[in-house]
């Protein structure tokens, strides 16, 4: 299990051509992954996702700050030096970056061979990763046989071949449909719970982190700019950029467009509840309105598993006589966190 700690790193790259100028991928960032969880970084592109993975594993040397992996201070590493770190962290990629000529085995085998793992020991080892994650029976396939699902995971076999203490996945499911996609982080999972290895992660996908990561940092123009549990953060969203990926994947209040089309179908009040993790009982919330004979419909939102805990915005009609309503609402307002929509 290893630890990843960045302060204040920042990567500038100079201007390229007489007119262009310097472009700041990273800007500030400090970041602590720690050691055996699952760390996501979510932002659009070009926010410095790619970059900040790059000054992990070496490959980019910070302009400004200090990288850190377990205790060591990596930054002013020698080439040397920085191929010794790079040998205790695996990586994948969104296009696999397989070796589509050799085989399943020979992809597997290849860190191994790199290593100076001695021939002997090398077919044992592929053989048990490749069990790992379930391609045992594919041994002798070449590449362009393989799904886009099985291509990924001979990556996450290669990136685990020489035992790291971390994974860096690079988009891992952005080239995959849904199902499969699903599949992938179901064995990102295994791969962090039973062989304790810590993955930090690059994606603009919602579920993904939704899905799989304890912690997450929002990234948006090189900065981190909000970071924290994943339902903490996605619960209780503190920019436009959060708000913007929570809305993707998240049940949220109806838009201005939509609440104009539920009032021409709903004449009663419209409200919204945020149901977080209990924090609102629904049986406590039906139950009130059914004592204060107030009709209820569901008219928007849903429920949703966020970070193992269940988060929720449901949007209500409300039913019946006007000061009725306006009672029922006030003590709704004693359990849950409710929004009267304009
Ligand atoms: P993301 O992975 O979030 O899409 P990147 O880290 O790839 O973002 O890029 C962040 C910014 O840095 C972008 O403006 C990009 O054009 C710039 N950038 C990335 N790599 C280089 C490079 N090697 N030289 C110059 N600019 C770069």
């Amino acid at each position: 299990m290893t630890r990843v700690e960045l302060h204040s790193v920042g990567k500038r790259y100079p201007a390229r051509g007489r007119s262009g100028s310097e472009t700041t991928a990273v800007d500030g960032v400090t970041l602590e992954v720690a050691s055996g969880e699952i760390h996501a970084v979510i932002g659009y592109s070009g926010a410095g996702k790619s970059t900040l993975l790059r000054l992990v594993n070496g490959l980019e040397r910070a302009t400004s700050g200090r990288v850190i992996i377990d205790g060591e201070d990596i930054t002013g590493y020698s080439e040397g030096q920085l191929r010794a770190v790079r040998s205790r962290i695996g990586m994948i990629f969104q296009q696999f970056n397989l070796f589509h000529s050799k085989t399943v085995a020979k992809n597997v085998e290849y860190p191994l061979a790199v290593s100076g793992t001695p021939r002997a020991e090398r077919a044992g080892r592929v053989r048990e990763l490749l069990e790992f994650v379930g391609l045992a029976d594919h041994a002798d396939f070449h590449i362009e046989q393989l799904s886009g699902g099985q291509k990924q995971r001979v990556g996450i076999a290669r990136a685990l071949a020489t035992n790291p203490g971390l994974l860096l996945a690079d988009e891992a499911t952005s080239a995959l449909d849904p199902d499969t996609s699903r599949e992938v982080l179901q064995l990102l999972s295994r791969v962090n719970s039973e062989l304790g290895i810590t993955i930090l992660l690059i994606t603009h996908e919602m579920d993904v982190v939704r899905e799989i990561a304890q912690r997450v940092t929002v990234m948006e123009g090189g900065r981190a700019v909000e970071q924290g549990e994943v339902f903490e953060v996605f619960s209780n969203p503190q920019t436009d950029t959060t708000r913007r990926f929570v809305s993707t994947a998240l049940p949220t209040e109806p838009s201005a467009t939509h609440l104009r089309e539920l009032r021409e179908k709903h004449r009663g009040k419209l409200v919204t509840l945020t149901f977080r993790d209990g924090s609102a009982d629904q049986p406590v919330v039906f139950q009130t309105l059914a004592d204060r004979g107030v009709g209820v419909s569901i008219v928007h939102g849903g429920i949703t598993d966020v970070g193992g805990r269940s988060f929720g915005k449901l949007t209500l009609e409300l039913i019946g006589e006007g000061l009725q309503v306006e009672h029922a609402i006030a003590a709704l307002a004693q359990h849950a966190e409710l929004e009267v929509l304009a």
